[in-house]
């Protein structure tokens, strides 16, 4: 019975090892700039300007997206924020003008950490984006993720605290990015979401182009359950259409199970979606 579900590339696993991450590295001195200032014209870049530098590239280093770096198919690079403070004790941070509980990261200094990530950076925002992760930006979405896959780079600042001082977000034309409507201690976890939902994207990185059509987002459905072996479990049957070896039937299967699910759960999409089947005039 188990023979009859097909093996799947996507069921194989990957070997587990260890790999060397030449190409996530915190970077500062003006040699190191320039050097990656060359390598821009290579792979995607993403450039995150954090106070916590260590915790990149974090889950990015796991899976597809780690093979994807070990592979060159892009880049990491972490800007600690903490190198651009002021004084002696770096200070990054300051109390909010007109009172109010908690800190907000200096203009001043985030400035500085903009114009070193910036070096080598294509400055046309259409084509390398400068993004400040906030509760209070624009949804992040499958559709953003497939613009930022089509740029050459990202450069991504993480907040903490309250924020950060809006003068300096005006000035360098961020553009503001939610993860969703919660809010978070800090952006690194937001960032590391959406380089994840990003990078999976590029050229060459997930190896079967279609799962990427056919999952949830991007064309506009949820996805259709999956199953696999064992063929009955805790009293549970895989669909038995799903092991008629009909492609026909169970692409039909599929959709209609996409389309239930999506128009249960996810009205908004649905009737997006329905919109769009509508035959044009
Ligand atoms: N006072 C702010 C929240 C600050 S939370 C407000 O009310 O809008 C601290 C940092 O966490 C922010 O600067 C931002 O970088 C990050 N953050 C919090 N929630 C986020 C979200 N939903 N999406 C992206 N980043 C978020």
């Amino acid at each position: 019975m188990s023979d009859e579900i097909p093996d799947d590339a996507s069921l194989a696993k990957a070997p587990s090892r260890s790999h060397g991450r030449l190409s996530a590295k915190p970077v500062l001195r003006p040699r190191d700039l320039f050097d990656d200032a060359r390598a821009v014209r290579g792979a995607w870049l993403a450039r995150v300007i954090t106070l916590f530098p260590q915790a990149f590239p974090g889950v990015l280093e796991q899976s597809l997206t780690g093979k994807a770096m070990d592979l060159g198919l892009w880049r990491l690079e972490s800007y600690d924020l903490r190198q651009f403070g002021i004084g002696k004790h770096r200070n990054v941070d300051d109390t909010p003008a007109g009172g109010g509980a908690g800190m907000v990261l200096r203009a001043d200094v985030v400035d500085a950490a903009f114009n070193a990530a910036s070096v080598g950076a294509n400055p046309d925002r259409a084509r390398w984006p400068v993004v400040y992760l906030s509760p209070r930006g624009k949804p992040f979405d499958q559709a953003m993720a497939r613009r930022f896959a089509a740029c050459e780079g990202l450069t991504l600042l993480c907040g903490r605290f309250e924020g950060v001082d809006q003068r300096v977000l005006d000035h360098h034309a961020v553009e503001e990015v939610s993860l969703g409507d919660f809010v978070l201690t800090g952006g690194e976890i937001a960032a590391q979401a959406i380089l994840d939902a990003t990078v999976r994207l590029l050229p060459g990185v997930l190896g079967n182009a279609e799962s990427i059509e056919e999952e949830s987002h991007s064309n506009g459905l949820l996805e259709h359950p999956h199953y696999t072996r064992p063929p009955e479990w805790e009293g549970r049957e895989i669909p038995p259409v799903l092991l008629s070896g009909d492609h026909g039937k169970i692409s039909k299967w599929r959709r209609a199970q996409a389309e239930a699910l999506t128009a249960e759960r996810r009205p908004d999409m649905w009737a997006a979606w329905q919109h769009g089947q509508k035959p044009r005039k």
